[in-house]
């Protein structure tokens, strides 16, 4: 192994020309005394890690995408690696000082004539996928529901054919919070939203308890509750009597929602029907050099058809919004992406924390020395298109675009709450790697090195790691993984976690007080 190593060619990659690092791209790292073009290593600097390409001093800065990521809590000569211990962390950007709408990107030009399969909507929304979505009021009903889903999966699904998928849509909300608490509103309107997500083609069935303090006909809001309660199913109700009867109620409600369902079928539809959500996670130092370029790449090409796109994950942008504010459509909508920024400050600040609680230890390990430098890396996925909406977390997408969907960076969360939005795939980038998938919609996971993506070849959709060793361009990687999300979109290819079947949880976000 150390052979093959010493026999490969040593390979970094300097991303700015004002960049004092650059990162290791050799599998298996770079021993002490490589000769790295002029440069001799002083330490054997692991793959992805930095080493320094000019001597700096105790205090001085060190850079990566053009911009300070930390400084040097002690000299480090010409030929050092950097770890994580070896910078402090520089201070975030002041929001109230930072430029709104300065530099709005131009539109680039339009795309003409992509297209993919999708499930038109009644409301104008567009699905990738037919699924019966069963809504939750409460998690007690959680057991029941996943019985049910079983026996529909089973028993009802192969009669109606043009239906992909039957999801129980259990969470954690809906009984023992502060329902009422200021910042209940985030957990409601996203199970609200949640329940109108365009893959499940309008079609709500809410299981709910009977006691629970989140009222199943509020999760259909813009129902009179009368007609609301049609959708909805109490096991408290008096005529069950005993869990078969449950079961065969929830069946005989479902089956009517399959009906509907079974009637839609892919139409060929422009690409600017897409509403595809971003996010990284296991992110190391390639994520900002490989695939979330490429993403960034792909995002644009998704823009200029007129599609949507939604980037994430607030504190793994925090560090980098001083690039973000500049790009917001106008001053509105980037005093609202300030307002985001703050609420995340305060929420943290609550829970005495803050943004160094992130990065992970295996993103440390895979050369992310902080969160400066693994924002820098996150927000290459938001591509160079300006951005015209900034939700609040799980409110639902308006504008076509580039959008900043506010979530937590928690990979279930983010998906969680993405869905609320209105996403219809998920494009999700890792270095680490990991399994993660979503049952309301498909996830295409990007590895950001070949190494990854060879190892987990039935769990990774795309390897980007072409970028790093030269062998393909960000561009043509994008242009690849743009056409893979159309492919799935239109149900011509599955994500392997699709394949398998596995999904995570959903996890709704909730900032306010469990009671
Ligand atoms: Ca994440």
């Amino acid at each position: 192994m150390n052979q093959q190593v010493a026999m490969e060619a040593p390979r970094s990659i300097r991303l700015n020309p004002s960049d004092n690092v650059a990162i290791v791209v050799n599998s298996g790292g770079l021993p002490a005394g490589t000769q790295m073009g002029d440069i001799t290593l002083i330490d054997h600097v692991p793959q992805a890690h930095k080493v320094t390409l000019a001597d700096i001093p105790e205090g001085g800065a060190i850079t990566r995408y053009g911009e300070v990521i930390g400084y040097a809590i002690k000299a480090l000569p010409r030929g050092s690696w950097v770890n994580e211990l070896l910078l402090e962390l520089p201070t975030p950007p002041e929001l109230a000082s930072l430029p709104l709408a300065t530099k709005v990107p131009a539109d680039l030009p339009a795309l003409e004539g992509y297209t993919f399969e999708g499930y038109r909507n009644a409301d104008g929304t567009v699905g990738t996928r037919n699924v019966l979505g069963i809504s939750t009021s409460v998690h007690c009903v959680a057991g029941v529901v996943d019985h049910a889903v079983r026996i529909i999966k089973e028993r009802l699904l192969p009669k109606y054919p043009n239906v992909d998928d039957v999801v129980g849509l259990n969470h954690l909300y809906g009984c023992g919070v502060a329902i009422n608490a200021p910042e209940a509103v985030v957990p409601i309107r996203t199970l609200q939203n949640l329940a109108r997500n365009p893959n499940f083609g309008g079609e709500i069935l809410v299981v709910g308890l009977g006691c629970e303090k989140l009222r199943p006909e509020t999760l259909m809001p813009e129902l009179p509750s009368d007609l609301a309660m049609r959708n909805v199913l109490s096991l408290q109700d008096e005529g069950f009597t005993g869990f078969q009867a449950m079961i065969d109620g929830i069946l005989a409600m479902a089956e009517e929602r399959l009906e509907q369902l079974n009637r839609r079928t892919r139409e060929t539809v422009p690409a600017s029907e897409l509403v595809v959500g971003l996010q990284c996670g296991g992110s190391d130092a390639f994520s900002g050099v490989t695939a979330n370029p490429a993403l960034g790449y792909a995002a644009d090409l998704i823009v200029r058809a007129g599609g949507t796109v939604m980037f994430s994950e607030v504190t793994e942008v925090r560090d980098a919004v001083h690039l973000l504010t500049p790009r917001c459509a106008d001053e509105e909508t980037g005093r609202a992406m300030l307002r985001e920024m703050k609420w995340y400050d305060d929420y943290l600040a609550q829970g005495r924390t803050d943004r160094s609680a992130n990065p992970s230890p295996g993103n440390k390990k895979g050369g992310l020395s902080n969160i400066v430098e693994k924002a820098l890396g996150s927000i290459a996925k938001s591509g160079s298109s300006k951005i015209s909406q900034v939700l609040a977390p799980g409110e639902r997408v308006t504008k076509k675009g580039l959008i900043f969907a506010a979530t937590p960076a928690s990979d279930f969360v983010c998906g969680t709450q993405q869905l609320a939005s209105g996403m219809t795939l998920q494009v999700f980038t890792t270095g680490r790697g990991t399994p993660y998938g979503l049952a309301a919609a498909p996830v295409i996971k990007v590895a950001t090195r070949t190494d990854l993506a060879k190892r987990w070849h039935d769990l990774m959709d795309f390897d980007a790691g072409p970028v790093a060793t030269g062998e393909a361009t960000i561009e043509e990687v994008g242009q690849q993984l743009f056409e893979l999300i159309l492919d799935v979109a239109s149900g011509r290819k599955k994500p392997w976690s699709d394949v398998w079947g596995i999904h995570n949880a959903l996890a709704v976000f909730n900032p306010a007080p469990v009671t």
